[in-house]
């Protein structure tokens, strides 16, 4: 059978797989080694890019996870990275020089959000904000120098879902270069390439690894693209471990299996709280209260495993209730076999202004729960006794 072709959890256990299997191995092997000997045309000039070397990032171990991330996302080609961030920063190096402007959305992942206000600006590349909700802004804030739009596939911590179908349309009618962090999604759940965007960038540190013990990026889209990415990658020394890409590549093949559990144990979750006394307000794609639920539901395949809510007794209701819970970890990230829980204004959000804080929606008393694989009633009763004591 072909892989590309096959349904989502076929994909994840044999696309990319090598043939034939090395030395018979089921699971894909670690290559421990940096170094590889030059067997093809000895004697024969490489180019740079071509030695087989880890940081060139064409070791066996990489080469078959791009080759999996690639088939998840029905794209030309992919690149792992030495994390999330290491994805975001090489890609947006790469399609900006100097001189250059792009158009980014207005909330940020805490990290994305320093490199674009606080890096970029010393590279000589500017940006302005965009409203991604609303596209018939986009087109006043284009200078001749804009050369790509980012945006982010749910935002975090309120579960804000742009307009992304009018991302790429946008970007094909003024030449632009389309990137989406598809973190939150995940391939299960969404697939930018197939909405034609040219990148979709992943922290796999979360849900694609899912067993919060690695950190690992990926870059996958546009072949052209992924490959003046990977040139990029190879100057700046992001490059993913053999040992980590092991790990990638394992946790990847039980993708579909958790991320459905935690799109169900999310949404159930949320169904719950919306109905709760005490409650104030659930954030969650999945919900029909939510302002883009139609949207959600024709973009993406289920609504991911991250929900946020605020209850009626403000911030000391939230802290007793976070007390009171026994499943959830208290701390930040999401997308492992664990389920968490944190309050993005005293963590991941502690660093804006308070001003700013209040004026996003992210308020003290808000909760954040990113849902793990453990049993949904477990998790339901634990957060029920919570809400009662
Ligand atoms: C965690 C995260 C990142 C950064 O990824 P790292 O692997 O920590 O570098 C980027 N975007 C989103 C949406 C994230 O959740």
């Amino acid at each position: 059978m072909e892989h590309g072709k096959a349904r989502i959890d076929t994909k994840l256990v044999h696309a990319g797989e090598p043939e034939p299997r090395i030395a018979g191995a089921v699971a894909m092997p670690v290559f421990q080694s940096t170094l590889y000997e030059l067997r093809e045309k000895p004697g024969a000039p490489l180019g740079y890019h071509d030695i087989p070397y880890i940081r060139l990032n064409n070791t066996p171990n990489h080469a078959a996870l791009h080759a999996k991330l690639a088939v998840l996302e029905n794209a030309e080609a992919a690149l792992v990275t030495a994390s999330g961030m290491a994805a975001i920063s090489t890609s947006l190096l790469t399609v900006l020089a100097t001189g250059d402007h792009l158009l980014v959305q207005d909330s940020l992942y805490g990290g994305t959000h320093d490199f674009v206000t606080q890096d970029l600006p010393a590279f000589g590349i500017t940006y302005d904000f965009i409203d991604a909700d609303d596209p018939a802004s986009w087109e006043g804030l284009l200078r001749e120098r804009t050369r790509a739009i980012y945006v982010e596939a749910m935002t975090n911590p309120l579960l804000h879902v742009a307009d992304l179908a009018a991302v790429p349309r946008f970007a094909r009618a003024h030449n632009l270069v389309s990137l989406i962090d598809n973190t939150f999604a995940s391939p299960v759940n969404f697939r930018p390439p197939e909405h034609g965007f040219d990148l979709s960038l992943h922290s796999a540190t979360k849900y694609l690894n899912g067993h919060s013990d690695i950190v690992a990026g990926a870059v996958i889209g546009r072949g052209d693209l992924v490959e003046a990415v990977r040139h990029k990658l190879n100057h700046l020394g992001g490059s993913l471990d053999p040992h980590a890409c092991f790990l990638l590549h394992r946790g990847l093949k039980t993708l579909g299996l958790r991320v459905r559990q935690q799109n169900a144990s999310a949404l159930r979750i949320a169904r719950f709280l919306e109905s709760a006394p005490g409650i104030e307000r659930v954030n969650y794609p999945g919900l029909e209260s939510h302002l883009r639920h139609v949207r959600a539901r024709e973009l993406f395949e289920g609504f991911g495993g991250v929900l946020s809510f605020t209850l009626a007794g403000g911030s000391e209701a939230a802290a007793r209730f976070i007390e009171r819970t026994t499943l959830p970890v208290r701390t930040v990230s999401l997308g492992g076999v664990e389920t968490l829980i944190t309050r993005p204004a005293l963590t991941s959000h502690a660093g804006m202004a308070a001003a700013d804080r209040q004026r996003l929606g992210i308020v003290d008393g808000l909760i954040r729960l990113a849902v793990g694989i453990e049993d949904g009633d477990d998790l339901l009763e634990d957060i029920a006794r919570a809400l009662q004591g």
